[in-house]
């Protein structure tokens, strides 16, 4: 037999158990030391009371046999996409439900949505970038064109004449840049999709953190989006469902490729290979998006994105170079004079007993720079944030 040879492209990840090889080290030699980790991904604080009393509600109605649910509605229940719908028209943006794809997360969708695609695509990439978008790809045998994010264009390429590829991952507020999109930019990259027939996958991960109303949340804020993006989302950093596991995909009824409806294809694919999200989990995803909940949610987006501006009014007053920080919980820094990721990494942890996470683990172009992120305990955010700033 023959295996996936695809596999042996990937390139080993070595990026977070180097991390954790250096912290364990370093804590084997210091015992004492307190080390404060500002490089997790992960969020910290508990899910919403709105989210929680509903998934009671719902596990207590899987008990009785009036109420009892077995498989759910292939799409994911209406009532969890009307949610969804309502949420986005608060923004202008008009969705069909039967466009909307209840997923267990954006990782699962941005994965899976490969299926659509023939490998002989090219996949254009941010670099530095998350490393999923790359190594789907790469299991898939796509080929894959870098797009440069730097300093210069503010870690946000654009398309030009000489852009060239059939699938393009956009992340908007990115990981691990924190930079975000503006309107302007967003529709040239729609136009040069929708002029060469490419796709656009739109990673919306971390739509709420914006804070600005002027930038845009989704990429159907943006005209002719609907003829060439997929949306990807999740509330995993919206609603702290990391561990909880729900999302949601939308593919436009106008995306077609190909002579195919992308939507029918997409549905086709769910249905054959996935069976849905659990029903407590809908219900506590919808009552995200009640009143109660968005306000709850935004309550702890706000701590988070305190912790950010505490970091990076500490940055700015360092005068270090950083991207983000303010509409995402990413702070991306250039390590001070002339270190590499991981000479810095070294020097904080040994110097400051803060660990961030090397920003060459995230492309070429992520050498030089490291990413720390607000989703840890205020306390130790201000405590490290004293620490680097004695270090000058
Ligand atoms: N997209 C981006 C840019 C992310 O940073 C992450 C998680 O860190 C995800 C998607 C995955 O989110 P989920 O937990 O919904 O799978």
């Amino acid at each position: 037999m023959k295996i996936n040879e695809n596999y042996k492209n990937l390139k080993e990840s070595y990026l977070f158990s180097d991390i954790a090889r250096k912290v364990n080290d370093y804590k084997a030699k210091n015992p004492d030391a307190d080390v404060i980790r500002l490089g997790i991904g992960d969020v910290t604080l508990p899910l919403c009371k709105s989210a929680v009393d509903a998934m009671v509600k719902a596990s207590l109605e899987m008990g009785k046999k009036e109420t009892f649910r077995g498989y759910g509605d292939e799409q994911g229940y209406a009532f969890l996409r009307e949610a969804i719908a309502g949420y986005y028209k608060k923004r202008g943006v008009e969705l069909d439900l039967s466009e909307i794809f209840i997923s267990d997360g954006a990782k699962s969708d941005l994965g899976n949505m490969l299926d659509l695609f023939g490998a002989d695509n090219t996949a254009l990439i941010p670099d530095p970038v998350y490393p999923v978008y790359v190594d789907t790809n790469v299991m898939a045998g796509r080929s894959i064109s870098f797009l440069n994010a730097n300093a210069e264009n503010a870690f946000l390429p654009l398309p030009d004449e000489n852009t060239r590829g059939d699938i393009v991952y956009i992340c908007s507020p990115n990981n691990p840049t924190g930079a975000v999109y503006t309107r302007g930019g967003l529709k040239k990259w729609v136009d040069w999709a929708n002029a060469c027939d490419a796709v656009i996958l739109f990673d919306a991960a971390y739509e709420a953190f914006i804070g600005d109303d002027s930038l845009p949340h989704s990429i159907y804020e943006i005209e002719g989006a609907r003829t060439c993006a997929i949306e990807v989302c999740s509330l995993s950093k919206t609603a702290g469902f990391t561990g909880t596991r729900c999302g949601y995909t939308v593919v436009p009824e106008t995306l077609v490729r190909g002579g195919r409806s992308l939507r029918k294809m997409w549905l086709r694919r769910q249905t054959t290979k996935f069976n849905g999200v659990p029903y407590i989990v809908q219900r506590g995803a919808e009552a995200v998006f009640t009143e109660a909940g968005l306000h709850e949610i935004k309550e702890n987006i706000a701590y988070y994105k305190e912790n950010a501006r505490i970091i990076a009014d500490a940055l700015s007053r360092a005068d270090v170079r950083f991207s983000g920080g303010v509409h995402s919980p990413y702070i991306w820094l250039k390590c001070p004079e002339g270190m590499t990721s991981w000479e810095y990494f070294d020097f904080l942890l040994k110097r400051a007993n803060v660990v961030g996470t090397p920003g060459a683990g995230f492309g070429k172009n992520g050498e030089g720079y490291l990413r720390l992120t607000a989703f840890g305990d205020r306390g130790n955010v201000k405590e490290a944030v004293n620490r680097i700033m004695k270090l000058k």
